[in-house]
């Protein structure tokens, strides 16, 4: 039977996607990542890094897009406050968001002369989405000697209506040393418990009030997981980000952003991680720590599967107007204020 000729490109391509792939078990979709796989997607990733010279633009990817194209076409990885500061240090003409909407809005309020693309523009997020401009303006009335504080999952309206903005990174430390004792936090009710028990148990006094969204895959871990877990598993650490119940909260072994659930993983030596985020960051850590054994179902977030390579491509090609994400000058400006006051605030790493 005569062998197909293969295309030394295409090879050389498929062997680079092979060796982040290869590692990954827990994948969104249920795919094995072998050099099949891997030859499928390579003519694909080619074409968007080609795009991506050619058109002076970097990917930027959220941990929790699907692998193929954090490692297929990524530039930079990471969570949404390592993915701002690199929106606000990247000087490409085009700046392609593969995350969420809220996200995409950061990097164009820090970068407004870049053009900013999301690949689908009905990427959202349950806790981004749960409040506007005119919700915080309702709030601020009923609490007008309140420092606002808006979790950096937030829209660009919400984020110019805030005093300051926060990332699950560095919520703790931003709102203990805020000059304020009562403080509006926005718009994840969950993180806002977090918060406030973690501060009374540092003796820090302040009345943190909240409005009410939450994270449709945060908010679904629960207690009794947890405890089933632990009895068939013993060893295993629960690692679990703030976005989730206090009650789980407090089960776990380590609370903290993706970034420093990322860190404790690779260096806590455990038989067994149970992860309660994203199924992406597993994904990740399966590349990026080979050695660790995760447990637990996986649990997606809807709108970060929305992302694809095929639509990367098609919005480097040519980005369609929905793609575009655009903002009023001033509430850019307003918005861009309430970050920076997030980078002033924010303890040195
Ligand atoms: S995982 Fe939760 S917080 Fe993150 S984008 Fe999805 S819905 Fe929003």
């Amino acid at each position: 039977m005569p062998t197909a000729t293969l295309n030394p490109e295409i090879e050389a391509e498929a062997d680079r996607l092979l060796r982040s792939l290869m590692h990954v078990e827990c994948d969104p979709r249920g795919r094995t990542w072998n050099l099949a796989t891997c030859r499928e997607i390579a003519p694909l990733t080619l074409e968007i890094n080609r795009l991506k010279k050619k058109k002076d633009a970097v990917i930027l990817t959220h941990s929790y897009v699907e692998p193929e194209i954090i490692y297929g076409v990524g530039d930079f990885k990471g969570d949404s406050y390592h993915l701002s500061l690199m929106a606000k240090q990247a000087k490409a003409k085009i700046i392609v968001f593969a995350g969420v909407v809220f996200m995409a809005e950061t990097a164009k309020i820090l970068s407004p002369d870049a053009i900013v693309v999301v690949p689908d523009r009905g990427s959202g997020c349950s806790l981004a989405d749960s409040i506007d401009g005119d919700g915080v303006r309702r709030l601020k009335a009923l609490y007008p000697d309140a420092t606002v504080v808006c979790y950096i999952n937030s829209t660009a309206e919400v984020k110019a209506e805030s005093d300051v903005c926060v990332t699950s990174g560095n919520v703790y430390h931003i709102v203990a040393n805020l000059p304020a004792r009562r403080i509006l936090f926005v718009p994840d009710r969950l993180m806002a418990d977090n918060v406030r028990t973690e501060l009374k148990r540092r003796g820090v006094d302040k009345e943190i009030i909240s409005s009410d969204g939450t994270c449709l895959v945060h908010d679904q871990f629960t207690p009794a997981q947890i405890a089933e877990a632990r009895a068939q598993f013993p060893g295993l650490k629960v690692v679990a980000h703030p976005e989730c119940t206090e009650d789980v909260a407090k089960l776990a072994d380590f609370v903290g952003s993706t970034g420093a659930m990322m860190k404790y993983v690779k260096t806590t030596p455990a038989p067994y991680f149970l992860l309660l985020t994203e199924c992406g960051l597993v994904g990740r850590l399966e590349v990026e720590a080979p050695e660790k054994r995760f447990i637990g179902g996986c649990r997606l977030c809807p709108y970060m599967k929305l992302n694809s390579l095929e639509k990367i491509r098609d919005a480097l090609r040519a980005p369609r107007p929905d793609q575009i994400v655009t903002l009023d000058e001033g509430l850019r400006v307003r918005a861009a204020a309430c970050i920076e006051r997030m980078f002033q605030l924010s303890p040195v790493d």
